[in-house]
C-alpha cells in the first residue's frame, strides 16, 4: 500500500513527471518518467526499475532528445516575504 514518505498520505496516482538530475556536475532533465505521486502533497516516488533505467539513461546509455537550457535563479535575489497578503 502507498504511504507518502513526506506527509504519510495514503492516496496516490500514477503520473508521468519530469526529473532534474545532476550528472557529472551538469543538470539534465528527464521527461515522461512514470511515478507514483502523493495526492496530498505531490511528492513523487519511483520504482526501483524506473530509478535504475533513469540512471542508465543519463549515464551515457541513452540519447539526448533535445537541449533545454534552464533559467537559473539565485535564492539571495528572492523578494522579501511578507506574511500578510497584499489585497
Ligand atoms: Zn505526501
Amino acid at each position: 500500500m502507498f504511504r507518502c514518505i513526506v506527509c504519510h498520505g495514503e492516496r496516490s496516482r500514477e503520473e508521468e513527471v519530469e526529473m532534474v538530475l545532476k550528472v557529472n556536475g551538469r543538470h539534465v532533465k528527464v521527461e515522461g518518467v512514470p511515478a507514483t505521486v502523493c495526492r496530498r502533497c505531490g511528492e513523487p516516488s519511483f520504482s526501483a526499475e524506473t530509478t535504475e533505467r533513469t540512471r542508465l539513461l543519463v549515464h551515457g546509455q541513452g540519447r539526448v532528445a533535445r537541449t533545454d537550457p534552464l533559467p537559473v535563479y539565485e535564492f539571495a535575489s528572492a523578494p522579501a516575504f511578507s506574511p500578510a497578503p497584499s489585497l
